[in-house]
């Protein structure tokens, strides 16, 4: 589908451009050209096609010709010709001549001749009045001066026979002389159609120069996508070449350049839109290109574009001429490149084969005409229009499809980047559990679930310092099973260990949340009470101990009663100024002495 739009697009564009039908096919008969008035409307636009009166090495002027013509036998030469096709050698002078036979009823109008040659001087006489002139004719290369400008000449003939005169010199260029049809017609016929020709030419320009710049810009900004800079170069080079020819708009704004300068300038821009044109081709599809080609065509170009600038036209044109041919063997490889690429289903590979053949069929073209073997248009730069409308249209859906694509990547990513932080987090929080679960471990009691010494050991200190520095009383109760050892010899160490739970279970009942309740060693432990006085204290381990007493816990090993209980020795910092931690839980062991010496089943505070 958007192949088919392509090409309409093309279609449409040459429709628009194309060029002004001449009216009438009447040809010049041995100096004279007719004209019918029905040949002559409005509009219509008269090559001045065919045998013209022929004066070769003279520059003369009207009577002389008017005189030659009666006296003696004067030559003819088809026009248009290039000098070299009619004169074998580019340096020579010489004029033309041609009556012109208009209908009576055209007296009086407002006429024009337009010139458009490339490379030669000349000056366009109307009945012995100059109305154009390029450059200045002469006998010599010193007096011979070429220019490239298209010149309009009006007149307005007096009579129904005109003598159109043309003086030609040609020193510098090798295809030189009246090489284009000069345009007879009413002025206003000419003038449109050449501002008809000029406005077609300029909007495809103006089209092509746009884009070029365009693609240069991207590249600009992403180095890396050097095709775009090819693309940009190509398009710009053509375009501004494309102005040298035709209307030659640009001859027309810079008639001050020199002639050198301008074909110069004009052979650089061919051969540098040769080298852009195969880096392009090369940089799309470097696989199918390879190297090769790329060095053989700048090896060709390189001493071609020094030799332009180096060498006078007459030697560079030639040469140019000389060379065309390797364009149509590089226009083969590419071709061939193009072929391998789309069969090995590269993208727009297709779409640039097409583009390439209509180009090059339109290059053919202009060279077949050049060389007035066919009878055609100059179509190379309509061709290269649709291949750069083409080309763009490629370039862009590429361009697009890949943002398109790192669009979805870059959205796929994020997902994927969400999640995982989703899967981290949920991670971390597993492990920042199982290191919590993993700490409680190392500081709790396997036996009895309560914390272990090292908890103890860790936490006492900190206390310690606390209740000195907010000044409120710490409590320790160390506490001890009385003659365990023998009820594990009674009754074994399951039991003991079963024991040591049951008195584990009443101890934490009573002390609840007032203090923190660690197993000190095998039936010892040590209870930490924080911001309780000591009488209070005193009343809570006592209550601890006789609870355990009242349960009566069978301890048939005994010798005086017959079940199991506990003594306590106890401190608190608010009474005593202890110096250290093991000062003060070196107090609490000294009261747990006292009340296992006293007897045991007893509290004591020192
Ligand atoms: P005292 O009244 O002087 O405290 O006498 P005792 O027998 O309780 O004193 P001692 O400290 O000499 O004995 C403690 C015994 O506790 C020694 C050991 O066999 C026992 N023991 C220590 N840890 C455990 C334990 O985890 N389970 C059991 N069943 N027995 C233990
Ligand atoms: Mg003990
Ligand atoms: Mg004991």
């Amino acid at each position: 589908m958007r192949k088919i739009s392509a090409l309409i697009l093309f279609v449409f564009i040459l429709s628009g451009c194309t060029l002004v039908d001449y009216e009438t096919n009447s040809q010049i008969k041995y100096g004279l050209l007719v004209i019918n008035q029905t040949d002559i409307a409005e509009s219509s636009i008269i090559p001045l096609r065919g045998e013209w009166l022929f004066f070769t090495h003279e520059l003369l002027s009207n009577r002389e010709i008017e005189k030659r013509i009666i006296t003696s036998n004067v030559d003819k030469e088809y026009l248009p010709r290039t000098w070299n096709d009619s004169l074998r050698n580019i340096t020579d002078y010489a004029t033309f001549a041609l009556y012109l036979k208009i209908p009576k009823e055209q007296i009086g109008h407002t006429f024009a001749l337009s010139t458009r040659f490339q490379s030669s001087a000349y000056t366009l006489l109307v009945d012995g009045m100059p109305i154009s002139t390029s450059g200045s004719v002469g006998t010599s290369k010193d007096t011979s001066a070429p220019s490239m400008t298209p010149k309009i000449g009006y007149f307005v003939p007096n009579s129904d026979k005109i003598l159109v005169v043309l003086q030609v010199s040609n020193f510098e260029d090798n295809v030189g002389g009246p090489s284009e049809e000069i345009l007879f017609g009413r002025a206003n016929a000419i003038v449109n159609y050449h501002s008809d020709r000029q406005a077609a030419l300029l909007f495809m320009n103006g089209s092509i120069i746009i884009i070029g710049i365009y693609h240069i810009i991207i590249f600009l900004y992403r180095k890396t996508e050097r095709p775009f800079l090819y693309f940009g170069l190509l398009s710009l080079f053509i375009a501004v070449r494309s102005l040298f020819v035709g209307p030659m708009l640009l001859q027309m704004q810079f008639s001050h350049l020199s002639w050198f300068l301008l074909k110069r300038i004009e052979h650089t821009l061919i051969y540098g839109s040769v080298l852009v044109y195969i880096g392009f081709i090369s940089r799309l599809f470097p696989r199918e290109a390879g190297k090769k080609i790329v060095y053989i065509v700048i090896a060709i170009i390189m001493p071609l574009l020094l030799l332009t600038w180096v060498t006078p036209p007459s030697f560079f044109k030639s040469l140019f001429f000389d060379i065309f041919p390797l364009a149509f063997i590089l226009m083969i490889f590419i071709t061939i490149i193009l072929v391998k690429a789309f069969v090995n289903k590269r993208p727009t590979a297709l779409m640039n084969l097409i583009a390439n053949l209509l180009f090059f069929i339109t290059v053919v073209n202009d060279y077949l005409f050049a060389k007035g073997l066919i009878d055609t248009l100059m179509l190379s730069i309509y061709g290269f229009f649709f291949y750069v409308i083409l080309q763009a249209f490629n370039l862009s859906r590429n361009y697009a499809k890949n943002f398109h694509e790192s669009e979805l990547l870059s959205k796929e990513l994020m997902t994927l980047n969400t999640s995982l932080d989703k899967k981290i987090h949920e991670r971390t929080y597993e492990l920042q559990l199982k290191n919590e679960r993993l700490k409680q471990l190392t500081e709790l009691d396997g036996l009895t679930g309560i914390n272990n010494r090292r908890y103890f050991e860790d936490r006492l200190p900190i206390c310690f310092r606390k209740s000195y520095k907010d000044k409120w009383p710490l409590t320790i109760l160390m506490i001890d099973i009385d003659e365990f050892k023998k009820y594990n010899d009674t009754y074994g160490h399951l039991k003991g260990d079963d024991l040591i739970c049951h008195t584990v279970n009443i101890m934490k009942d009573i002390v609840a949340d007032r203090g923190v309740i660690s197993r000190y060693g095998g039936e010892e432990f040590a209870i930490v009470i924080r911001d309780m006085g000591e009488g209070e204290a005193r009343i809570l381990a006592e209550k601890i101990r006789s609870s355990v007493e009242n349960a009566k816990f069978e301890h048939k090993g005994r010798s005086d009663i017959q079940f199991a209980t506990i003594s306590i020795g106890g401190t608190t910092t608010f009474m005593h100024s202890f110096e250290s931690v093991s000062d003060f839980i070196e107090a609490a062991d000294q009261a747990l002495y006292q009340s296992k010496n006293s007897g045991r089943n007893q509290t004591n505070f020192l």
